[in-house]
């Protein structure tokens, strides 16, 4: 059973557990560990000849857009915790093996009764790698009993770890759609970013999703790619990597899945930690800024979702969490989950700062891909 060989009794430390080209910024102690830093490290960038001078409410108002407001809630997004068992260079929540936030079972209890206050259709569990919380499975079980569209944001290797070998299966009885990070359809660049070993593990996750029915056009397994650029550019072209992908994939692996989602890097944690050793920052933060798009602003997915973090804290989205910008009410209180109030946060405004024009940039951003198609 589940909780009897717990994940936490798994070497995660282990290369053998999952490619870990880095540790996580906390375990080093770097500066950047620190969110405030981060937004500070931002902010100090001398983006003065850059429209609105690289402000983004400024931009905001610009584009007919004097605050940013949340529409209908849509997505509860659940971060589960910080745990994962790769350190991948790109991370922005700087999980890892050495990370202990994990969310606990009242916690998780409160978020199931706030989600039966709201109107969100769909619950997205992400991590770390969710799977690793020892609560990840009642927790996919009491949203299923609710009816709602289940995502679980998954790294694929995890799926290839003792304890969870079962779970492609546990996952497709139940409809459970599957969200993938994978850099590349190819190696190398996949490697690069996530570490020695990660492709041909997630190719054999893949394969036993693909096994287990998904990726193959049913609604109720659906198999859904994430890819990040692996550099300091920009997401670009979704439709069109969706059909590369897809003919690339099956060709070369045999691999089937549905659809590929592209996200743009945020510069934060250990990408902006990237960003600055490679001299690549001041460059990133100009080309997002100039590639600001206001087409994307109503379909941010801050306006449509709501981020829970593993101590049961609320962001408007989680790079917000990330970077501790807690939702703040009109009366001035940061709310917890467990004094959940759904009229109360309909009238919030979303937090933002210089991080925001990753989501803005070219396409748009967001979990679910690519706002303007
Ligand atoms: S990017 Fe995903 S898989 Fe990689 S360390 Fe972060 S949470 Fe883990
Ligand atoms: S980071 Fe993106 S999703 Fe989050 S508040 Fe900023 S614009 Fe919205």
């Amino acid at each position: 059973m589940f909780e009897a060989t717990s994940p936490f009794e798994l070497d995660l430390e282990s290369v053998t557990t999952g490619p870990k080209p880095t540790t996580s910024l906390l375990r080093r102690q770097s500066l950047l560990a620190s969110p405030d830093y981060q937004l500070k490290t931002l902010a100090s960038l001398d983006l003065s000849h850059t429209p609105q001078q690289g402000h983004f409410a400024d931009r905001l108002t610009d584009h007919g857009w004097p605050s940013l407001q949340p529409a209908q809630l849509e997505i509860f997004q659940i971060n589960v915790g910080k745990l994962c068992n790769m350190t991948c260079r790109h991370c922005h929540v700087d999980a890892g093996p050495d990370r202990r936030e994990v969310m606990d079972r009242n916690t998780i209890e409160a978020c199931l009764a706030a989600l039966d206050q709201t109107t969100a259709h769909t619950v997205d569990i992400t991590g770390g790698a969710p799977e690793l919380n020892p609560h990840f499975r009642y927790l996919v079980d009491q949203c299923v009993a609710r009816g709602k569209h289940v995502i679980d944001r998954c790294n694929l290797t995890v799926l290839l770890l003792p304890p969870l070998e079962d779970l492609p299966g546990w996952l497709a009885e139940r409809g459970v759609e599957v969200v993938c990070s994978l850099p590349h359809y190819r190696k190398l660049n996949t490697d690069n970013q996530r570490g020695d070993g990660t492709f041909e593990k997630s190719i054999e996750a893949l394969r036993r999703l693909n096994a287990a029915g998904y990726g193959q056009g049913n609604p109720d397994r659906q198999l859904t790619l994430m890819s990040n650029p692996v550099g300091a550019f920009l997401a670009s072209g979704q439709a069109k990597m969706e059909q590369e992908w897809k003919a690339g994939l099956l060709k070369n692996h045999d691999i089937r899945f549905d659809r590929l989602i592209t996200l743009n890097n945020m510069p934060i944690s250990r990408f902006l930690e990237w960003l600055e050793a490679s001299g690549n920052l001041q460059r990133y933060m100009e080309v997002l800024v100039n590639a600001f798009n206001p087409a994307t602003v109503a379909g941010l997915m801050c306006r449509n979702t709501l981020s829970v973090s593993w101590d049961g804290r609320l962001f408007d989205c989680d790079f917000n969490q990330m970077l501790d910008l807690e939702i703040q009410l009109l009366t001035g209180q940061r709310p917890h989950i467990r004094d959940f109030d759904p009229e109360l946060l309909t009238q919030r405004q979303i937090v933002t700062d210089r991080h925001c024009f990753g989501c803005t940039a070219g396409a748009g951003s967001s979990c679910g891909g690519a706002i303007e198609q």
